[in-house]
């Protein structure tokens, strides 16, 4: 058996749902669309000072030879994240693929998977670097995935060939024998889709998307006030965005095929309803939340606080005013005029007496003028 064929039967001995090679020259098209529009990822290269993540700046990510010098083959395996169900009260909440913790603080099947194939790989005394060479690109040159024009990776074979699924590049310093690329966008030609379903004008064309615009830009990596325009259009999600995949007919089949429960998940949901997340308390957040979903930081709490505000707001249920009446005294200002916003967009008597109430003894003119501009003064 050649050493490429030893790799990939234990890639898929460890449980990954494909695996391919490519070759490892740098990637010419990443860095077209990289310099085509630059203003759209500067965000990136001080995302650290926001967010618990490191800082992106993606042009690092064109030539793997920058990363790992000796660099001849990237072994590309593919993780499929919707083999369960996700629990329904998450759903339009949570981008699934955070709920998995694919790549969470918390230790899972996935990390340990990760963990045991750059073993095996090093067993073979190999120079390994996991992670650092734009995924989706280097699926679709090592033949496992191709492209969507909801700017997503489709699985080519796996998990109903759907986009269910993350690619994950190991960089390794040995010739390997390369799978045939795909580089193809596998979609029909006349469908959108995708486009239409994107509340936010992100995906403003084929293949390309405004990252700023992204709803899940805004829930975790937006340290601010949410813009007015986008409030309305981010529904009740709290951390990421699923519309283009959910919309997506090449998605279907796999959505709605039956699967069994993800237990672990189902007993954390009353840690991630919207109400308990919008009045949790530091403790909450860093037992049972950060662990899973940790891209916002420890200590910002209130942007979980500011976007569950915005989801109760977009939810419209009246039920849920006491909680967020209980919020408008939080002592962080970005709740407040959040929490400002949602019981105006809720309306009804009860929402505004309490508005009306804490004008008189709130300090902050940003969420004075919030509140004002709700009570029409
Ligand atoms: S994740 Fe949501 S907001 Fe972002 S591009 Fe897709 S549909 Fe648009
Ligand atoms: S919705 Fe249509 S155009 Fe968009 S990714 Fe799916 S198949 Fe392609």
């Amino acid at each position: 058996m050649s050493l490429t064929q030893t790799i990939k039967e234990k890639a898929m001995e460890l449980g990954f749902a494909a695996v391919g090679v490519a070759t490892a020259e740098p990637f010419a098209l990443y860095a077209e669309e990289l310099n085509r529009r630059p203003e759209m990822y500067e965000w990136g290269k001080t995302l650290s000072q926001k967010a618990s993540v490191k800082d992106l700046n993606l042009l690092r990510f064109i030539d793997p030879a920058g990363f790992l010098p000796d660099v001849k083959s990237l072994i590309v395996v593919t993780d499929s994240y919707f083999e369960e169900d996700f629990p329904l009260s998450l759903a339009g909440k949570i981008g699934r693929c955070y709920l998995k913790g694919l790549f969470c603080p918390e230790e899972s099947a996935h990390s340990l998977r990760r963990k045991e194939f750059k073993k095996f790989l090093q067993g073979l005394s190999m120079k390994v670097l996991y992670g650092p060479a734009p995924a989706r690109m280097a699926g679709a040159r090592a033949g496992v995935t191709n492209y969507g024009k909801n700017c997503f990776a489709f699985a080519n074979e796996a998990a109903g060939k759907s986009s269910w699924v993350v690619n994950e590049p190991f960089l390794v310093d040995r010739e390997l024998d390369p799978d045939p690329p795909t580089l193809k966008v596998g979609c029909p030609e006349n469908c959108q889709k995708c486009l239409e379903a994107c509340p936010t004008g992100a995906l403003y064309s084929p293949l390309k998307m405004d990252p700023r615009k992204c709803i899940a830009f805004h829930t975790y990596f937006n340290d601010g006030e949410i813009p007015r325009e986008v409030r309305d259009k981010m529904g009740t999600w709290v951390y990421g965005c699923d519309l283009c995949q959910e919309a997506c007919p090449r998605n279907k089949r796999w959505l709605e095929k039956e699967k069994p429960m993800n237990q672990a998940l189902a007993v954390r949901t009353e840690h991630l309803k919207i109400t308990t997340l919008l009045t949790m308390s530091q403790e909450h957040y860093e037992q049972n939340v950060w662990p899973l979903l940790y891209y916002i930081r420890k200590d910002n709490r209130r942007l979980w606080q500011r976007n569950a505000a915005i989801a109760l707001g977009n939810q419209g249920d009246p039920d849920t005013v006491p909680f967020l009446i209980k919020a408008l005294s939080d002592p962080e200002p970005l709740v407040r005029s959040h929490v400002a916003w949602a019981l105006g967009k809720i309306g009804g008597s009860k929402g505004r007496d309490a508005l009306e109430k804490w004008r008189r003894q709130e300090q902050e003119d940003k969420v004075r003028q919030e509140i004002e501009a709700v009570l029409g003064h």
